[in-house]
Parts: structure tokens; sequence; C-alpha cells
């Protein structure tokens, strides 16, 4: 039977655009639906408008470092309504990049919400359409604790679009989209408190790494309280927010901000009318190949649950759209050796293996480290200090894992995971001559191991 599209994908967001660009590029008939915002959430709630917020909260610092070189400025002022509408002239231009990207390869778009009817037909605005195949690529959304006074609380989503930067900020959360906004409302000039029910943030994150951000974040006079969660909140008479934690103490704020994780996507898209399992966690359950147990039905990026970054739902996007349109160029998509980082002030790059991961995982370790004063910091007052660590098989010599704290670790950690996916041994660090004076040499002089 002939249908009116060979993909349909649900939800251009960073997987689904590229899965539909590629289709459509190897010759499918590809359609996309999107009932909210053209590049998803990365584009419009995530990465891009996050990142532009981290840098506008650098500036603080940069201002008090530039006087040590000799510069003397006059009183500096920042001003929340001029870099958020900036920054949304910015998502609006890219939102049209990606219109355009969609259109011109031939895809056709549909802007509404989409749901599921059979195996083969999808419904958006009250129109039915048929499709060989269905990818369902709808992204997550934040979860707010269901506490007395929850809708006091606001998400990233939220965030993105307040209107006053708030006097004093609670960001509840231990996962790195929690330590990058507490970063960037302090960066600003908020008064600002992380709070997070467990010992120390951002687990799964090499241990090392997370004490000496915790250090360097205490040093800067971020609020930093483990072992704190909050019980309610309340709005007072004055306007402003009453936090009450479980240990009784209670907190005062204009913003209580949650980012304790997010849930797959799935509102009113139609699930019961197909036979798509779910995996314990409530995401959708997808074999190597995306495929649901509806062989019709696909499904990546967020709404899988594996790895949750923009470049992973990009790659599986690429991979769904080869494997199906270009088979003779379709290559399993590996999951390893994946880098990532935090943008909080300072950054965190990693890629690999953490020290517990390693040991967890059998390996006999061997750990360099090397922790210092940046040299553009050396004419200023600040006294933030960079970490940065390898951990090696001992007995292949084979470096398992790169990690760092410090300005551009973000950077620094892309070209590192070149080297670590081709497999690099500590001995090829070794030889690698360093790019002279910078922060990134430290990773190819690190000498001798680090006695446990
Ligand atoms: C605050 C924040 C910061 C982040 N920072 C980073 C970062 O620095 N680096 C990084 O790699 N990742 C980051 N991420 C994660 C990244 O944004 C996601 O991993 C990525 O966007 C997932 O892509 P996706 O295609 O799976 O879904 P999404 O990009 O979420 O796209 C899903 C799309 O589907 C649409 N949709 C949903 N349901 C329907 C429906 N029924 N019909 C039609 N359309 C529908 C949605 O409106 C959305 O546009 C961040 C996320 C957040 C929240």
């Amino acid at each position: 039977m002939s249908h009116d599209f060979d993909l349909f994908v649900i939800g251009a967001g960073s997987g689904g655009v590229r899965a539909a660009r590629f289709a459509a590029g190897y010759g499918a008939r590809v359609a996309v639906a999107e009932s909210r915002y053209l590049g998803g959430t990365c584009v419009n709630v995530g990465c891009v408008p996050k990142k532009l917020l981290v840098y506008g909260a650098h500036f603080a610092e940069d201002f008090e470092q530039a006087s040590g070189f000799g510069w003397s400025l006059g009183e500096a002022n920042f001003d929340w309504p001029t870099l958020i509408a900036n920054k949304n002239r910015e998502i609006e231009r890219l939102n049209g990049i990606y219109r355009n990207l969609l259109t011109n390869s031939g895809v056709s778009l549909f802007e509404g919400h989409a749901r599921i009817v059979d195996a083969h037909t999808v419904e958006v605005n009250g129109q039915r359409h048929s499709a060989e195949r269905i990818l369902i690529a709808t992204g997550g959304w934040p979860q707010i604790p269901d506490i007395p006074g929850r809708e006091h609380a606001i998400s990233s989503n939220e965030a993105f679009f307040l209107k006053q930067l708030p006097r004093r900020v609670l960001v509840v959360g231990g996962g790195y989209i929690a330590v990058e906004f507490a970063s960037i409302f302090h960066g600003l000039g908020a008064h600002t408190s992380l709070l997070y029910r467990g010992d120390l943030f951002l687990r799964g994150f090499d241990g090392a790494v997370r004490e000496h951000l915790r250090d360097e974040l205490n040093k800067k006079g971020l609020d930093l309280q483990f072992n704190a969660d909050i019980a309610n909140i309340e709005r007072q008479a004055d306007g402003s927010l009453a936090a009450t934690l479980k240990d009784g103490r209670v907190l005062e704020a204009d913003c209580v901000f949650y980012a304790t994780g997010r849930r797959p996507m799935l509102d009113n898209l139609g699930l019961e009318n197909v036979e798509v399992k779910l995996d314990k966690r409530g995401y959708i359950e997808v074999d190597d190949l995306f495929q649901t147990s509806t062989p019709s039905i696909l499904a990546l990026g967020d709404v899988i649950g594996r790895v949750q970054l923009t470049p992973v739902a990009l790659a599986e996007g690429m991979a769904v759209a080869r494997r199906l349109f270009k088979p003779e160029e379709y290559r399993p998509l590996d999951y390893s050796m994946i880098p990532t980082a935090v943008f909080s002030l300072p950054n965190i790059g990693t890629v690999g293996l953490s020290e517990e991961q390693a040991i967890e995982a059998g390996h006999k370790v061997k750990v360099f480290e090397s922790r210092f004063r940046p040299m553009k910091l050396t004419l200023t007052e600040n006294p933030e200090r960079t970490l940065m660590k390898l951990v090696v098989d001992a007995g292949s010599d084979r470096v398992l894992g790169c990690h760092m704290v410090g300005p551009e670790a973000g950077e620094i950690v892309q070209g590192l995971a070149v080297a670590l996916k081709a497999g690099a041994t500590k001995q090829i660090f070794d030889e690698t001559i360093g790019v002279h004076p910078s922060a990134a040499e430290e990773f190819v002089t690190l000498r001798t191991p680090v006695s446990r």
C-alpha cells in the first residue's frame, strides 16, 4: 500500500530535524510535525540560550580581572531585560534557519500537535497523514516534585523568560542544569543558593571533579547546601517566597528554580492506539535500530532516555535516516567516549571513565592530576584554580578518562575525545608536543602518578 510519506517525524528538535533532513536528502518523502518551536529544547530552552546566559554571567569576572591588566572601568551595570531580549532575537533567527533547513531539503512541515492514530497514521490539526514509518522524537519535559506550593516554583522553561533577574534565587537539584543555572544567577548578581538532597552534586562525574567544583563555587560565594531539600513553598504578603526545608529551616527567596530531572514527552501522543512499550523509567523502549515494539514506529533522542544530549540525538537521527534510506552508509552508533561539558563557572569538561567507574569496571588505574592557577589570573586577585586529571589503565597504558575543571574545559575536551576514541595511550599523550603557553598543554605534561 502506498503511503503519503516514507517517514513522518514527530518533533522538530535536535534528533527529529536531523533525521528528517538526512532522510529527505536520501530521496525519501518526509514530513515533520512540531507543536511548539522549531529546533526543539536545545535551541529554544536548552543548550543555546543557556550558553548565552553563561557568557553573560562570565562578564562579571572579566570586568573584575581587567583591572589587573591595567584597565579601569566605570561601575559595571547589568540589565537582564536587555540580555533576554537579545537572546530572544538570536533564538528567533535560529528558528528561521531551522525552518529553511527543513523546507529547503524538501521536508513537509506541519505546525501543530501530532497524535498517533495507528501504526501508520498521524493526525495533526485534524488532518490525517499516512506513513510507512513514524519516528517519535518528542524529547523531554522538566519535572517539579509534587510538594505544597509547587505552583510558585519555576523550571528551566520559564527561567529563560523571567521579566527581571530575581534578587534571591534558590536553585534545587544536583544535576548539570542546576549547577549551570546556579552559576548563571550568581554570576549575574543574584544571591543564589543551590540546594541538593545528596551529599555532593553531579553524581556520575569524577569524584575529584565534583569536589574541586564545589570548592571553587564556595570560593566565589555561591551558597551550596547539600543534604537539603524543600518541603513546601509559600507566597508571602510582600510577594516574596518562603521555602520551608525538610529540616525545618525557612529560606526566603524571590525565585525557586527546580532542575530535578526531566520526563519523556509523551503527552497526548496517542500511544494508547498502538503497541509501543515503555521501559521501567517510562521512556520509549527501542532496540539497536531505534525500533519500538511496533516495527513501523521508531523513536530517538531524549524520549528514549539513553544519553540526553543534543549531539547524541543528532547522531541517532543520522543513524536512523541512513539505515532506512542509505543502508550502504549505515554504521551502528557507538555510545562510548561521549565528551560532555558542564558550563558552570568554571566549566567542567569530561570524556571517558571517572576514576570511580574505572575501578568499578575492574581496571587497575594510574591517576595523573594537576592543580594550578591559570596564567590569565596571575595578575588578578582571583584565587580560582584549575584541575586536570587523567585516568589511565595501568596494564595497557590506555587513557580511560580525561577530566578538567577550569576555563574553556568544554572546548579543550573535544580534541581529547578524538584521542581517546582512537585508543590513545598515556605514552602517546607524553609524546605529544604541548601548545605553549596554554592550560591545555598540562594534559601532555603530566608525568608522575598521584599516589593514593
Ligand atoms: C536547560 C537545558 C540545557 C541543556 N544543555 C545542553 C547542553 O549544553 N548540551 C547538550 O548536548 N544538551 C543539552 N541539553 C539537552 C538537549 O537539549 C536535549 O538532549 C536535546 O534537545 C534532545 O533532542 P530531542 O530531539 O530528543 O528532543 P527536543 O529537542 O526536546 O525536541 C522535541 C520536539 O518535539 C516537539 N513535540 C513534542 N511532542 C510533540 C507532539 N506530540 N507533536 C509535535 N511536536 C511535539 C517539542 O515541542 C520539541 O520541539 C539541555 C537541556 C536543557 C533542558
